[in-house]
């Protein structure tokens, strides 16, 4: 019997498309499933592509069943589940197998089972996967991390399953360890901001300016024709088209306002605020999140205060596409700046131009605008985004709407967080002169902290606290 080429554990929403789209393109793979009905099951409606996969009872069927050296993908739970993984197949492999863990995982757990990996075997490669079921069934982003040489290994793999751009794929190696996995975090983090000022605008529309979501839709196909066009665009303008089977209304109307998570926005809030990057879009986003799923204490609120009036009739369509244009990029900028400060943090050269060419296709966050912003990353990678002429016009052009939807949005009581953060951080990445003195002048009269003065004089103390007085 031939031997597969590769393996996967976990046949579940990801794993198991995963599994079709390595078959479908021409590679025999073993699959093994903790539940095994499923692993049959699976098999049973592969149709086609049935002859291409084994299914496996044990864990030591799926390893019999690979090629050597092997490399087997793990589709889990992040967390515990991929430990338990590594613990069961390490005593079946050899020292140069390859486990690749396909999850979301924390990138210091990745960075975490290198090390355990680089001393003991078998390699380990952390891969973050991005484009949801249909990515992964078609062509998902992927971004790596770990040895070169493990990357090199899988690549003619990864890079066949992957999305294409103009025929060039969307997988690259990000650098060492937990350095894909930090990249995959990242974008999930740009993928919060971006769905939290698309869910802004849509409030906007819907409360201040009172449109169906009929008119709603239209707009946001509108807006995918021009700058704006996406993916997140996109399917916001299919999901406001859609009509409940039960109700007959708008789906969106009937759809709780409490929004999930499973973490990964969090997890770059928090390294960011490690590594002093200035995220605030994204970190509103998180906010946002956390907060539309205090119902109740909402609900309490407006008992109190009562809601806000909420019609405006102070902004235009115009206005809000604009609007929404320096919103993406200036979440986009932060995003960047974090990977390149992560980059200088750990010393991982983490390549910026080939992380926007990678989210150009399979993504979330998929945009026209990344392959803008892939050519203004390749000639200067080192320069915020935003200053990169092509997106320093754009802002130029854009961000006066900016503020005029999020004074709109303030004065009829409409929350815009992620896109006042925006442009709260784009002010103060334009201001020479900020009121930073202040705060200096406050540690120093409390602390004795001291200060630099603007005319180079050596004293660092003000006349003040018992200083010069
Ligand atoms: P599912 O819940 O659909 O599938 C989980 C799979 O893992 C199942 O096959 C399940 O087996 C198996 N599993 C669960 N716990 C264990 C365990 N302790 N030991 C062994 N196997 C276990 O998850 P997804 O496919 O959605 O997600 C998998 C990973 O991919 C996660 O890390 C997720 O964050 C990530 N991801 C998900 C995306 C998505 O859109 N869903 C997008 C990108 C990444 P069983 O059948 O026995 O329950």
């Amino acid at each position: 019997m031939t031997q597969s080429q590769i393996g996967l554990i976990g046949l579940g929403t990801m794993g198991a498309m995963l599994a079709l789209n390595i078959a479908e393109k021409g590679f025999p793979i073993a699959v093994w499933n903790r539940t095994a009905s499923v692993t049959h099951g699976f098999k049973a409606e592969a149709g086609v592509l049935a002859e291409k996969i084994t299914p496996c009872e044990t864990l030591a069927d799926l390893v019999a069943a690979i090629a050597k050296p092997r490399a087997i993908i793990l589709m889990v739970p992040a967390g515990d589940p991929v430990d338990e993984m590594i613990a069961d197949l390490t005593p079946l492999l050899d020292a140069d197998d390859l486990i690749i863990d396909a999850g979301n995982a924390l990138f210091h757990d990745t960075d975490r089972r290198a090390a355990a990996a680089a001393i003991k075997g078998p390699h380990f490669l952390g891969i973050g996967v991005s484009g949801g079921a249909e990515g992964a069934r078609h062509g998902p982003a992927i971004m790596g991390g770990g040895l070169r040489s493990d990357w090199d290994r899988v690549a003619p793999i990864l890079n066949a399953i992957a999305a294409k751009y103009k025929g060039e794929p969307c997988a690259d190696y990000m650098g060492p360890a937990g350095a894909g996995h930090f990249v995959k975090a990242v974008h999930n983090g740009i993928e919060y901001a971006d769905m939290q000022m698309i869910a802004e605008v849509y409030g906007v529309m819907r409360d201040g300016l009172g449109m169906e979501a009929q008119a709603i839709a239209e707009t946001f196909k509108a807006w995918n024709t021009g700058p704006l066009q996406s993916y997140l665009i996109e399917i916001s303008g299919e999901v406001a088209a859609a009509t409940d089977t039960h109700s007959g209304k708008p789906m969106l109307d009937m759809i709780l306002d409490r929004a999930g998570q499973k973490g990964t926005g969090r997890w770059t809030v928090i390294e960011a605020q490690q590594l002093a990057a200035t995220i605030p879009a994204i970190e509103a986003a998180v906010m946002a999140r956390n907060l539309s799923s205090r119902l109740e204490e909402r609900l309490a609120g407006e008992a109190v205060f009562g809601a806000a009036p909420q019609k405006t009739a102070n902004v235009t369509l115009a206005q809000l596409e604009q609007a929404m244009i320096a919103g993406k990029i200036l979440c986009y900028a932060q995003g960047f700046a974090l990977i390149s400060a992560a980059s200088k943090a750990f010393d991982w050269p983490m390549p910026l131009p080939e992380i926007a060419r990678v989210w150009r296709e399979g993504c979330i966050i998929r945009s026209s605008m990344l392959n803008d912003m892939a050519t203004a990353l390749t000639e200067d990678a080192e320069r915020n985004l935003m200053l990169a002429p092509f997106f320093a016009d754009h802002l130029k052009a854009t961000h006066g709407a900016l503020r005029q939807v999020i004074a709109a949005g303030a004065l009829s009581g409409l929350p815009v967080p992620a896109l006042a953060s925006g442009l709260a951080w784009f002010d103060m990445m334009r201001t020479g002169r900020s009121t930073a003195n202040m705060i200096q002048a406050q540690r120093d009269f409390f602390g004795a902290h001291g200060f630099e003065r603007v005319d180079g004089i050596a004293d660092k103390h003000g006349p003040w606290a018992g200083h010069g007085l």
